[in-house]
């Protein structure tokens, strides 16, 4: 049986997706296979913005086709859409119940097989789907069993581990509390395990997941013996928090990168900032998200933080380690913001000087708090906001990157064409690495993917890097 799984929206969904591909090959024995040809279709969802939902609307018509494979909805999913889904006749299993995929699906194969799917056995899939959300009950240990599954990895030196997921915070804009639940924090004893195995096998960068990371609060009754000894780390009886876990995750040995995404402002701790100075193998890059830099849109979009406790913060972080390379998410054209609310938005941007920053026109999303206000920025209006702050980022992101310039940053290799090979560097910016084109260095090339190696920058743009490997 083959499968063919696709995926949208943030890295927690691509990591779960590692996680279905291992059930579907381990558990199920199935075999990827292109879209066209696959006799069962996985969507891994993101209902974060209205665009994302629009986008998998319109592959779904186009894949589906006449063909008639058995399809999957999974992943972050409105109950509107949950709706829509089971209307066209689709399963919609929750992510929580993943341990339990291989026993519906082979069910729902039985039942179905593919003709029976094709005559429109909706009473089947309806009680299947339904019987899919039994399994959902006990929602700590069900998040808690499908985390420690063990995924299939789509990189050997890249590796994404979810440490938490959920939210507690209810953003007003936001769908994820909905649609992922509240938090759940891995015991930090499985978390060390995981990452000490990949840190063995040759894992060079170690992605901490979470929707809200930094708010990270695990209990374990025991801790890896070699890591508790001795060590400067202060735990509670039982509780470890986010900069604890990093701690104790920077002491495993090795050459490796640690970083993490996302972070809230909110629980952007000192003792947090701190470990941007302590912590050997924490890279200097965060993504920590503005929103907005009008204290009166941040109330509205509940954020529980000002512009200027925003600022302050990155102040701290910036002299605890000046190489802290900055993203952020925004949103422009949130309910009821006026130009003048804007304008404190760009502001904020040109004050920080953002490496990145992803930029969002605001769109309803169905049930949550900000969908009852009135969307009264027109389209032409947030699209100009969001030019305007391109611009802004535009200009910081190059000087930024214009002090990089002669200077020879390690870099970890992610991939290669026929001429160059490219990477990403210590504080996360993407770099073309020139090489010479001949057969032999194409050979040679290959065997430094997945290796770090230290590239001295020769020319940048706003976006990229470009620089010569030094031996
Ligand atoms: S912190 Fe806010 S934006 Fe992030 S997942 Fe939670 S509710 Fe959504």
């Amino acid at each position: 049986m083959t499968y063919h799984l696709a995926t949208y929206g943030c890295q927690m969904n691509f990591s779960d997706s590692e996680r279905i591909a291992a059930v579907l090959e381990k558990h199920l024995g199935f075999q990827p296979a292109p879209e066209n040809k696959a006799a069962i279709l996985i969507f891994n969802l993101c209902s974060v913005r209205q665009s994302a939902v629009n986008r998998v609307w319109g592959n779904f018509k186009k894949t589906r086709g006449k063909r008639q494979p058995l399809i999957i909805f999974t992943g972050c999913i409105l109950p509107p859409d949950r709706e829509k889904i089971r209307r066209k006749n689709c399963l919609v299993l929750n992510i929580k119940d993943l341990p339990h995929w291989p026993e519906i699906i082979r069910k729902t194969l039985k039942h179905k097989n593919i003709k029976t799917l094709k005559q429109g056995s909706k009473g089947t899939m309806k009680q299947l789907g339904n019987e899919a959300t039994q399994y959902s009950n006990n929602q700590k240990s069900a998040i808690k069993d499908y985390l420690s599954i063990a995924p299939r990895h789509s990189s050997n030196f890249t590796a994404y581990v979810p440490i938490m997921t959920g939210c507690n915070n209810f953003c007003s804009y936001c769908a994820v509390p909905y649609t992922r639940g509240r938090e759940y924090s891995r015991p930090p004893a499985e978390i060390i395990n995981e990452v000490s195995a990949l840190i063995k096998k040759g894992y060079k960068e170690i992605i901490l997941l979470g929707q809200n990371v930094n708010s990270y609060h695990g209990r374990s009754s025991s801790f890896p013996s070699s890591l508790r000894r001795g060590g400067p780390i202060n735990i509670g009886p039982g509780w470890c928090n986010f900069p604890s876990l990093l701690k104790l995750l920077d002491q495993i040995p090795g050459h490796f990168w640690l970083t993490f995404l996302t972070s809230h402002p909110k629980d952007l701790s000192p003792e947090l900032i701190n470990c941007f100075q302590t912590c050997e193998h924490l890279i200097p890059y965060l993504h920590l998200a503005l929103q907005s830099g009008s204290n009166k849109i941040l109330k509205s979009m509940n954020r529980h933080y000002t512009a200027e406790h925003f600022i302050d913060l990155i102040k701290k972080v910036r002299a605890a380690n000046p190489n802290v390379c900055l993203s952020t998410d925004i949103i422009v054209g949130f309910p009821s913001e006026t130009q003048k609310d804007f304008l404190s938005t760009a502001a904020i941007m040109k004050k920080i000087k953002f490496d990145m920053a992803y930029l969002a026109e605001y769109s309803p999303r169905p049930g949550t708090t900000a969908a009852r206000l009135k969307d009264n920025i027109s389209p032409a209006e947030k699209t100009n906001r969001k030019n305007t702050l391109n611009e802004i980022l535009k200009t910081t992101a190059l000087a930024n990157n214009k002090k990089l310039l002669g200077q020879t940053l390690e870099t970890l290799v992610v991939s290669q064409d026929k001429q160059n090979i490219f990477g990403r560097t210590k504080n996360f910016k993407n770099v073309k690495i020139i090489t010479t084109s001949n057969k032999q260095q194409t050979i040679n090339n290959k065997k430094l993917i997945g290796q770090f190696v230290n590239v001295k920058i020769t020319a940048v743009t706003a976006w990229n890097l470009e620089g010569k490997l030094i031996k």
